[in-house]
């Protein structure tokens, strides 16, 4: 955090240095599926040498999650493609708002990022794989968690509908917000996080979107088996 100096931000330890939520699908036929576009992408790309990217799915239009769209122009020219973006249409109505110029502009390439728009209502054949959108409450909006195998993101959510729990069945990994120990009106706290993963007893799960209140090591040590804090550069097999 700018200009904290708690014992998380002063920390040592390269866990405690986090970048903004997102994470990167490889699947099995190589498509490489980036879910948000967050303000950090484009040192988020140099520091894992990302160098494609072949489809965006978008869980909703926060600023943290969607401010690094414009760094996809590279993913452009590397490519000499569009990449094709999913979201819920109310994600993909702020898309346009927020990033006016890219949709809006007359200017053939003039330096914007070449996006499609393509609305995700179900599952779906992205990047040679099924992508499951999984609805969860964040706050008092709907955004999307995704589901690939039996793996499940469900980054920024407060609460879970009943009509997504059948979605998460038979889990083997989730990873799953847990911002901080604190009540939060948006995000699940640590807590919460434990409540949901213990409903859903998949074999490992990651607690990602994790404030500064959580050092790594300490609130590592304290969580029960099988539960750990993700941090940038974690790498699974799903
Ligand atoms: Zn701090
Ligand atoms: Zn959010
Ligand atoms: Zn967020």
């Amino acid at each position: 955090m700018i200009g904290c100096r708690c014992g998380t931000c002063c920390s040592p330890d390269p866990r405690d240095r986090r970048s903004r939520p997102s994470i990167l699908f490889e699947m099995g036929g190589g498509a490489r599926v980036l879910v948000d576009t967050t303000p950090d992408l484009r040192t988020q790309a140099l520091a894992h040498d990302l160098d494609r990217v072949d489809a965006i799915l978008f869980t909703h239009c926060h600023a943290d999650h969607v401010m690094g769209l414009d760094d996809v122009r590279r993913f452009n020219v590397l490519q000499r493609s569009a990449i094709p973006c999913y979201g819920d249409a109310r994600t993909l109505a702020e898309l346009r708002r927020t990033f006016s110029y890219i949709f809006e502009s007359k200017d053939e390439g003039g330096g914007i990022p070449l996006v499609q728009l393509c609305p995700i209502a179900g599952p779906c054949s992205i990047g040679g794989e099924e992508v499951v959108p999984v609805p969860v409450w964040h706050g008092q909006r709907e955004v999307l968690g995704f589901r690939v195998r039996n793996f499940a993101y469900l980054t920024d959510c407060s609460a879970i509908p009943d009509s997504s729990w059948p979605l998460l069945a038979g889990l083997d990994t989730l990873a799953i917000d847990a911002l901080r120990h604190r009540p939060h009106p948006t995000h699940f706290t640590v807590e919460q996080a434990l409540e949901v993963a213990a409903r859903l007893a998949p074999r490992r799960t990651w607690l990602t979107h994790i404030c500064h209140d959580l050092p790594h090591a300490a609130t590592n040590a304290a969580l029960p088996a099988g539960v750990e804090l993700a941090y940038d550069g974690l790498r699974i097999d799903i």
